[in-house]
């Protein structure tokens, strides 16, 4: 009896090398430099400074290894409390209890989907008045939109607080013709498998500040004191990225623009079909900035649609395909339920709305157009016209 074949699983975003990075590797080998040092991982960080023209790069396992080491540099510690926006992955919050910190969570606005100028202000007048200021905000660029970065900056600066800028998923992406995650006092990025370009897994802490990144390198290797003998005064880590997965990074750094047009040109073909469609909203592209498009997210109005979210979820998956919801926002998670949030307004919360409705659709640079197809074909068959 004939099996029915199951089509080819279709991914949110899934590795998509250059065909360079073996090269990089071997040359490692060739030095037999294996360790979590050399060639390759200078290279790299060369690589990620120019591209994003910041001064400096430190590269290490992870992105969540990245803010930790930012949260480092700027002491944060059990007295502390860390701003931090709301609709996220929770690797941009868990670092700050690493820290022993206090989280408090900002919602976010319409316009990005990220973190709300309003909700801020409000934020940070109440802890004026209670007469203690956060010691950092962390904001995300989700999904590749830059956050609305002059209004949040103008507000961090007015307080004199520093911003640690989690662009782990808007490598590549603009604000006003700047590179986003360089906007910040540090910023940071994700080489995860999922990210627009990985290295299987990896991430890079970028400053101005090169005395900074220097601190960051030390830490990342266990904190050693110059002497002979191992010598140690600080608590360190062991976050060094390995010169093998360096040189992944650095085969990708090669393609990291054409896979922000590849990215955007997935976009591009979702908007066509259903750009003008009542009861579905794209994430939009904030005036003067550039996203990577890393994902093609929207809402849906089950109302309007005649589908729900859930429903398109699982009938693409009934067919191998991926997709999810929207991040669901940390002030909703049972790990922040202590934690202090504050809404765009009071009595709405544009990440809880944002939570209900987002749909992230299959998104991978190397998705080919057939497959992309197969995805719109369904939603065309669920969604009434
Ligand atoms: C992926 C991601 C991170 C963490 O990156 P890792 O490299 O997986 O540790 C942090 N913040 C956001 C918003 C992310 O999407």
């Amino acid at each position: 009896m004939k099996v029915m074949q199951k089509q080819k699983r279709i991914f949110l975003s899934s590795p998509h090398m250059s065909g360079n990075e073996q090269r990089y590797i071997q040359e490692a080998f060739d030095l037999n430099w294996i360790a979590p040092l050399g060639n390759n991982v200078d290279g790299l960080e060369k690589d990620i400074a120019e591209y994003n023209n910041i001064r400096g790069a430190a590269v290490v396992v992870s992105g969540t290894a990245a803010i930790h080491l930012a949260l480092r540099l700027l002491n944060i510690g059990p007295e502390d409390t860390v701003f931090c926006s709301s609709l996220t992955f929770v690797a941009s919050a868990n670092p700050i209890f690493y820290q022993g910190a206090t989280p408090v969570l900002i919602d976010s606005e319409m316009d990005t989907w990220n973190m709300s100028p309003v909700a801020l202000e409000r934020a940070f007048g109440e802890a004026r008045e209670n007469g203690k200021l956060p010691k950092a905000v962390i904001l995300v660029n989700l999904y590749g939109q830059a956050a609305k970065m002059d209004e949040l900056m103008s507000i961090c600066d007015s307080y004199g607080v520093p911003i640690i800028e989690d662009a782990a998923e808007s490598l590549g992406s603009t604000y006003k013709g700047k590179k986003s995650g360089t906007f910040g006092k540090y910023g940071v990025y994700s080489f995860n498998g999922n990210k627009i370009i990985t290295t299987s897994g990896g991430g890079a802490l970028v400053s101005d500040d090169e005395e900074a990144l220097k601190k960051a390198t030390f830490l990342a290797t266990q904190a050693r004191d110059k002497a002979v003998h191992y010598q140690h005064s600080e608590v360190g880590y062991n976050y060094r990225m390995s010169n093998i997965v360096a040189g992944i990074g650095r085969g990708q750094m090669e393609v990291l623009d054409e896979r922000v047009a590849q990215k955007r040109a997935v976009f591009e073909r979702y908007y066509e079909a259903f750009g003008n469609l009542d009861g579905i909203e794209f994430q939009p592209e904030l005036e003067e900035t550039m996203s990577n498009r890393w994902l093609t997210v929207l809402t849906i109005d089950p109302e309007l649609t005649g589908v729900s979210r859930h429903e398109i979820i699982k009938r693409l998956n009934e067919d191998n395909i991926e997709a999810r919801p929207v991040w669901k926002p940390m002030h909703l998670q049972p790990l922040f339920e202590d934690v202090k949030y504050y809404p765009h307004e009071e009595g709405n919360s544009v990440s809880d709305y944002l939570f209900e409705y987002g749909l992230c659709l299959p998104s991978g640079s190397n998705m080919s157009v057939e497959e992309q197809e197969r995805v719109i074909e369904i939603l065309k068959g669920l969604i009434k016209i």
